[in-house]
């Protein structure tokens, strides 16, 4: 069954026995309370029940497992250990202690997969709302910006670009009405952080946000949520009415005088849509395009008016440094890239799933310690990093910190976070192939080189792995490369070619194969 029905089936065999306790209820101190959560991350061993407060987690939990949780468990504190995590002749009862989570930090997951989502009153009792608080009531807008700006904050989305300095530019600019825009068109193959965000924790996003528009004097916030993703908007719906409803939106916030609400806009589904001006001209109503820059987006975005735009983990980001200062969110993560960051690792791992870890943590560790290997005993032999617009990474890398700037240095990038593992079987040319036909097929159409470039790219890689490329087709596959990402308007275009770049950089060996064996 799925979780929903293990959900019923709890909640069945508790009320039965009389033991069910309504959690929303300040009163109902006794009994036993069960509700669904957000991600816990760990998708591979889903679905898990988490059981606190001995942070017992259970792992692929069956409909016939329920009867055993209740009455071992919930009724006569014992472990049902055949559900829990087990190695090496080692039973991990608590959460913490499971190798999939021991190595990882969650700061901006934590409330993923412990609280109940869709309750105000849960998010409240882990401390939220009490950064907003500070912010509106103890420090002036200007202070808000230089605490970002001093945490260094950078934009988890793609770039890396310094959310403060974003945020002090959007304040200076002398305008009645500004927006602050939240990106949550999370596109990328694999990628999943966005979105188990807004279904886990979008209290935390809404938060960020207020906080970003009373520092940067903003009058509205729009949150951008790819359709697909209904439940994130369902939670974040719920999220926002509650907030309305305890003065946390709308006129006068916590009697501050500011005033802010949100709106949430779907989009189609359009990967362009991610890229700002195309975002910001789809919430207008427009075809999703993106524009030529400048004006850049702090100055004119959306309806052509100041613009902050992050994406939902920076957003995420906010609470915590205002809360705790940004002294303490520069102890995690390296110098030029403090904080942690959420990567959904999929492909031939044992453990995919959902994790947040410090930047700077080596590859090896995520895709070993945390990710558990490679499946059936395989080798490793690479791992896309940061989707179509990133480039993949290989042995020679294991070591490699993954943070902004190492990254940038051997020709990939961190993007939204999405990493794919893939083992010794892989074909590195389909891998290009496949990354190419996807953005391809996003290319908007609106700049040639990217409209017909991405298309001949493709053609030649096609050809390629048909077994009727030629060694020329290689010189041309770079030469394309370089003309695209040269000429292309907006960052889809710009970074087409970069999985080709990188295969052709790392495995050119097994392009030759291709075209000389096969001909
Ligand atoms: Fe559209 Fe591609 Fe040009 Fe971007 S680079 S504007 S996606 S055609």
């Amino acid at each position: 069954g799925g979780s929903l029905e293990i959900y019923d089936r709890l909640g069945q065999l508790i009320k039965e026995r009389g033991l069910l306790a309504d959690l929303e209820l300040e009163h109902e101190k006794e009994g036993i309370g069960i509700k669904k959560s957000g991600c816990h991350g760990f998708c591979e061993m889903g679905p898990l029940v988490r059981i606190e407060p001995e942070n017992y987690l259970y792992l692929k939990v069956g409909i016939e497992d329920c009867e055993d949780i209740v009455e071992k468990t919930l009724m006569r504190d014992e472990p049902v250990e055949r559900l829990m995590f087990s190695a090496d002749n080692h039973i991990y009862k608590a959460q913490e202690d499971i190798p999939f989570y021991h190595k990882q930090t969650r700061m901006v997951l934590k409330n993923c997969g412990s609280i109940n989502a869709e309750s105000f009153t849960e998010y409240v009792a882990k401390g939220g709302y009490e950064a907003l608080r500070k912010a509106l009531l103890e420090m002036e807008p200007m202070e808000v910006c230089q605490s970002i700006i001093d945490s260094n904050l950078r934009g988890r989305g793609g770039g890396g670009y310094p959310a403060g300095r974003k945020w002090s530019q959007v304040l200076k600019q002398n305008s009645e009405v500004k927006y602050v825009v939240c990106n949550g068109d999370e596109g990328d193959p694999g990628a999943f952080m966005d979105r188990s965000i807004m279904e886990g924790d979008p209290h935390g996003i809404i938060e960020g946000m207020i906080i970003a528009g009373y520092a940067t004097k903003s009058t509205a916030g729009y949150i951008y949520v790819r359709a697909e993703y209904p439940l994130a908007v369902e939670r974040l719906r719920i999220a926002i009415g509650s907030a309305r409803k305890h003065g946390i939106l709308g006129k006068n916030i916590l009697n501050s005088g500011f005033s802010f609400d949100i709106n949430i806009n779907k989009g189609a589904g359009a990967f362009v849509c991610g890229e700002g001006s195309a975002l910001t001209a789809s919430i207008e109503g427009e075809r999703g395009m993106p524009r030529v820059k400048p004006p850049r987006t702090v100055e004119q975005g959306l309806w052509a008016k100041p613009t902050v735009l992050n994406n939902v983990e920076t957003f995420a980001n906010v609470p915590l440094i205002i809360k705790n200062g940004s002294d303490w969110y520069k102890g995690f993560g390296t110098e030029n890239s403090p904080g942690t960051k959420a990567f959904a690792i999929t492909g031939n791992v044992n453990n995919t799933g959902l994790i947040e870890v410090p930047m700077g943590t080596a590859l090896k560790e995520v895709i070993f310690d945390i990710g558990g290997g490679i499946k059936n005993g395989k080798k490793f032999k690479a791992v896309q990093i940061g989707g179509p617009s990133g480039g993949c990474l290989t042995e020679e890398h294991l070591d490699l910190p993954l943070d902004f700037d190492s990254l940038k240095k051997v020709g990939a990038m961190i993007g939204s976070g999405g990493l794919v593992v893939m083992d010794e079987d892989t074909c590195m040319v389909e891998v290009a192939r496949f990354f190419m036909n996807f953005t391809q097929n996003e290319s908007c159409g609106k700049c040639v080189p990217c409209r017909e470039g991405t298309k001949r790219m493709l053609e030649i890689l096609e050809n390629i792995v048909n077994g009727k490329g030629t060694l020329e087709d290689l010189d041309l596959l770079e030469e394309l490369s370089d003309t695209i990402s040269n000429t292309a308007l907006c960052g889809l275009g710009k970074s087409a070619a970069s999985p080709v770049v990188s295969t052709l950089k790392y495995f050119r060996n097994e392009y030759i194969e291709h075209v000389v064996d096969k001909k």
